[in-house]
């Protein structure tokens, strides 16, 4: 008999949700163990743990367990994502499992393997799991972009405001938040921008001034130095919304005046003038690209006076940088012409889009079943009201006895129709991944050129090992272990053409 071990985890927000309890997965899993003859020798459960992270304890207790103890066959989950959301994270769990001949079981997704093709499609999963949940808070972000577009902020207030609610509610209407003057703060915060405009004061002493007469932080602490400082920097006093790369009139009542901001702005950039910190940028190809003549990695900068931003060799000290310096955009550029050479066969791509659908259509069934579920609930309330309204008209319940029920009947079946909502976002989810999963099989280029800077960067790894660069000019594309494998089963095609650079083209 081989010896199996069982993993759970449940986020926060899941806790209530439905077939997503500890006890369900784990039920799940051991019957699906115990169905393929494995002893349960352990259960790992993490609880109310963020996704996005490797710092969960029972899971690192599951993968030491797995690489001190030979006995371990096999780790069973619900689905991959209880691992992690995001491929780095998973590349690694699977790496650890996989040295120490552990088997991994998805339950839920019983498409996986140890195969190349497995990999494969496990890790593009991986990777989709967190376009959802990029998509996810784009979503959020729609809401937030219709209410800057209505004019209100669309976050927390600055100190001095506060978000108002108004109308709705007796109706079952949410409320609208609109901003208005904090009365407990305002008259502060003004003679806090009336004291700096002097010049004569520094942050720090209106600071101590301001906590004199009453300022305290929502901690009831002193406002911290830096909340302060952005207070004055901050033009939303001046009734000017800026937010998201867009600017906009707010319909909130402004503090100061437009001049006087910017007088504020400039005081700050005078005491300011040593203290400039360089702004910290991640570069999408960092850790990428390589130095063909010593191997060192490239970095990028900013060059001060000009507005370029170019790679570099990082030793250039050690040999001459003739040709190593490249703008920014032009390397990017070409690496994602590299993104043309890759291709799936048709084969492998119809593979993948047949399990894909296998899934799907599965997580659809499920939807529409609970959906199915719900409507059932909501008849069934509809029935009673019917029946309450009845007994009304025959004057066996009192008006008072009515209106309660009614307005209890209300709340139950607008909760039944949030639900019914969150199972359609989930659906439209769903239909999103399956697009962005079908557009790499098809086209891993165009994929690659459209997708967010982020997922660009899982991409890359996903199929690059390593570039190396010199005379602006990419002389060797290394691809991935898992493409290399996937390329002698010829379920990927590399054009070998392009593995050494463009310099035919130029
Ligand atoms: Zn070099």
């Amino acid at each position: 008999m081989k010896n199996a071990l069982i993993y759970c985890r449940v986020s926060t927000e899941e806790q209530v949700k439905e077939g997503y309890s500890l006890d369900a997965q784990e039920k799940f899993c051991a019957k699906f163990a115990e169905n393929d003859d494995y002893r349960i020798v352990g259960v790992f459960r993490d609880e109310g743990k963020s996704a996005t992270t490797l710092d969960r304890p029972a899971l690192q207790d599951l993968l030491a367990k797995c690489q001190q103890d030979d006995s371990v066959d096999a780790v069973f989950v619900q689905e991959t994502d209880r691992l992690a959301r995001n491929t780095k994270d998973h590349l690694t769990i699977r790496a650890v499992l996989q040295k120490a001949g552990v088997k991994l079981v998805s339950v839920a997704q019983p498409m996986l393997d140890d195969s190349p093709e497995g990999n494969m499609i496990d890790t593009i999963l991986a990777s989709v799991n967190q376009f959802q949940s990029d998509l996810n808070s784009r979503k959020t972000k729609k809401g937030l972009q219709e209410r800057f577009d209505q004019g209100w902020w669309p976050g927390w207030v600055p100190l001095g405001y506060l978000n108002v609610g108004v109308g709705g509610n007796a109706d079952g209407r949410k409320a609208k938040k609109i901003v208005k003057k904090d009365p407990e703060k305002w008259d502060l915060i003004k003679e806090a921008f009336k004291l700096y405009l002097t010049d004569n004061y520094s942050v720090q002493e209106i600071n101590d001034i301001l906590y004199k007469k009453g300022l305290r932080s929502k901690t009831n602490k002193k406002v911290p130095h830096s909340v302060l400082t952005t207070t004055f920097k901050n033009p939303f006093y001046a009734g000017l919304m800026k937010w998201n790369g867009q600017e906009k009139k707010g319909n909130h009542e402004s503090m100061i005046s437009m001049a006087e901001h910017y007088r504020a702005v400039r005081i700050m950039e005078n005491h300011n003038q040593h203290a400039c910190r360089r702004r910290k940028h991640t570069f999408l190809l960092r850790g990428f690209v390589l130095c063909n003549i010593c191997g060192q990695r490239f970095t990028a900068d900013k060059v001060s006076g000009k507005n370029k931003e170019y790679y570099h060799c990082s030793n250039r000290d050690k040999h001459s940088n003739q040709g190593q310096n490249i703008q920014v955009k032009d390397l990017e550029e070409i690496i994602e012409e590299q993104f043309k050479t890759i291709q799936f066969s048709p084969a492998f791509t119809a593979r993948v889009i047949e399990k894909v659908k296998e899934i799907f259509n599965d997580k659809k069934d499920k939807i529409n079943e609970q959906k199915h579920a719900l409507y059932n609930k909501q008849r069934a309330i509809e029935i009673k009201r019917d029946t309450a309204e009845e007994k009304l008209f025959k004057s066996i319940i009192t008006d008072d006895d009515f209106v309660r029920i009614r307005d209890k009947f209300r709340i139950d079946v607008q909760q039944i129709q949030d639900q019914v909502e969150k199972l359609d976002k989930q659906r439209e989810l769903d239909i999103d991944t399956v697009q962005e999963i079908l557009k790499l099989t098809r086209n891993i280029y165009e994929t690659y050129k459209t997708a967010p800077f982020w997922l660009k960067r899982q991409y890359l790894g996903l199929f690059w090992d390593k570039f190396m660069v010199q005379d602006k000019q990419i002389q060797q594309a290394v691809p991935t272990d898992l493409i290399l494998r996937l390329q002698e089963e010829s379920k990927v095609l590399i054009r070998k053409d392009w593995l050494r650079g463009q310099d035919s083209n130029l």
